[in-house]
């Protein structure tokens, strides 16, 4: 029998599969799923795992990158947060620690492995799905070109879905770079979060 969405969540957060890997990085930090999604959700945030911030808070995007998303999205911080509205599902769901330049690591294949089939098949059918950064690419969209190649092909998933960039500070010269993300995807994607949470 197929596991319910709450059922998924509780067995989510108790998940250690990743302790051994994780205290072997130099934070050493144990895991501690981020879980955000609940039954009825209209929008999901399919991203790349949390970071540092997001971990600490027990939140995901409580950063900002989850301040540009907003702005990106135009919703308010209730409404972002409020999981019977969006629910976030990444390609891992702990913070995978920093490599030795202090970049985020890979999400590990295992959370996706684990877990990603029976929570798409418990969460259903969503109004919006919103794909971040190029692990997310490749994995829902099957992408097989570079991040900036398949958000210029943006309106090809429309209406039910919109491939983004990460919206980390990293990304910000990427956005100087190819300002029709600003002028034309964004007033899309506003509107399509607008109706989509109607
Ligand atoms: S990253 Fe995923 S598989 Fe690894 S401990 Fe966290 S929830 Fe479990």
């Amino acid at each position: 029998m197929q596991e319910t969405l709450p059922e998924l969540a509780q067995h989510l957060k108790a998940c250690r599969l990743c302790r051994e890997r994780f205290a072997a990085t130099a934070t050493r930090h144990p895991p501690r799923p981020v879980v955000w999604f609940a039954p009825g959700a209209r929008i999901l945030i399919a991203s790349q795992a949390p970071g540092m911030r997001a971990h600490n808070a027990g939140r995901p995007f409580d950063d900002p990158s989850g301040k540009r998303l907003r702005q990106w999205l135009q919703i308010d911080d209730d409404t972002f947060w409020d999981r019977s509205k969006v629910a976030i599902m990444p390609m891992a769901f702990c913070f995978p620690g920093y490599d030795a330049k202090g970049s985020d690591l890979p999400p590990p294949p295992i959370c996706r492995a684990t877990w990603h089939e029976r929570l798409f098949a418990a969460l259903g059918e969503v109004r919006l799905r919103l794909y971040i950064g190029g692990y997310a690419h490749r994995y829902h969209l099957g992408s097989k070109v570079g991040v900036t190649e398949t958000v210029r092909g943006w309106r090809a998933h429309l209406p039910d879905a919109l491939p983004l960039p990460h919206p980390s500070w990293r990304n910000t010269a990427w956005l100087k770079r190819n300002p029709w993300f600003e002028d034309e995807l964004l007033p899309v994607l506003r509107t399509r979060v607008r109706e989509a949470l109607e």
